[in-house]
């Protein structure tokens, strides 16, 4: 039975870090695609407005909170998450995960070369992992048609996607049937961190929940997207104390 807490219609996973890893290994030991999504409160705004969205999110095997935001609004409702599980960090956990179970790994997503810029950095650090295969995030129905038959003949265990959401939850809910992997976790940014183009907020910036601040003082640009943050909030505490 899973723990999970529904916030604005979404049910995320009451897990700490090491329960949601201890997930991931029961799921490489299961057959079908396992999904692994990991929604903050952005994702959570467009959710509310996009049905598809959040039946897809809902259907998820492993919903995370990536966000200090869904930790504040779980408490609206009384049923607190127990913390943040950061996406880039679960994302290179099952990475190491991968590689001392010799599983093998697909990338799909980023601009051109990102991902085999991701796939190198991951040899170097993890001499002979197992990379099956990678492809960017660009392609029109045709090359999308390429890739996927690329997935089914390579076979990979695991495929990390990153379109930016919700394009990369409804590829994989959509393709989940024939990719043969046993895990498709939807990454976002976090591939380019992992390529090394773009970094992760130090510590301090992590730790006192302003990951988000540090982002935006980074990409100003982000600012509109941003102002999703006290939406979701708003529509969080709303939402729970209209129940
Ligand atoms: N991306 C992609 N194809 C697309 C749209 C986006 O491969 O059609 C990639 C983009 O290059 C980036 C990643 O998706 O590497 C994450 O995008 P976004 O900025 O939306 O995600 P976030 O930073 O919020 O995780």
């Amino acid at each position: 039975m899973r723990d999970t807490v529904e916030i604005v219609g979404i049910n995320i996973d009451k897990v700490t870090f090491e329960e949601a890893e201890d997930r991931l290994l029961d799921f490489l030991r299961q057959d079908e695609t396992k999904m692994i999504f990991t929604p903050n409160s952005e994702f959570l705004v467009d959710a509310v407005k996009d049905r598809d969205f959040s039946e897809i999110l809902n259907d998820g095997d492993l919903v995370i909170p990536d966000g200090i935001g869904l930790v504040i609004a779980s408490k609206f409702y009384g049923m607190p998450l127990k913390e943040k599980v950061a996406g880039c960090e679960l994302m290179t956990k099952l990475i190491e995960i991968a590689y001392s179970e010799k599983k093998s790994i697909y990338f799909l997503g980023g601009k051109e070369g990102v991902a085999e810029e991701a796939s190198q950095r991951l040899n170097d650090r993890y001499p002979g992992i197992k990379i099956a295969g990678f492809h960017n995030g660009y392609f029109d129905e045709e090359e999308e048609k390429n890739i996927i038959d690329d997935i089914i003949q390579k076979r990979p265990d695991i495929i990390f996607v990153a379109l930016g959401a919700p394009k990369q939850e409804k590829w994989i809910y959509n393709n989940r049937h024939r990719l043969g992997a046993k895990i498709a976790m939807g990454v976002g940014g976090s591939l380019d961190i992992l390529a090394g183009r773009s970094k992760r907020a130090p510590e301090f910036y992590q730790k006192t929940g302003l990951e988000w601040l540090y982002r935006l003082l980074k990409e100003p640009k982000r600012f509109f997207r941003m102002l999703k943050l006290p939406k979701f909030i708003a529509l969080a505490f709303y939402d729970a104390k209209t129940r």
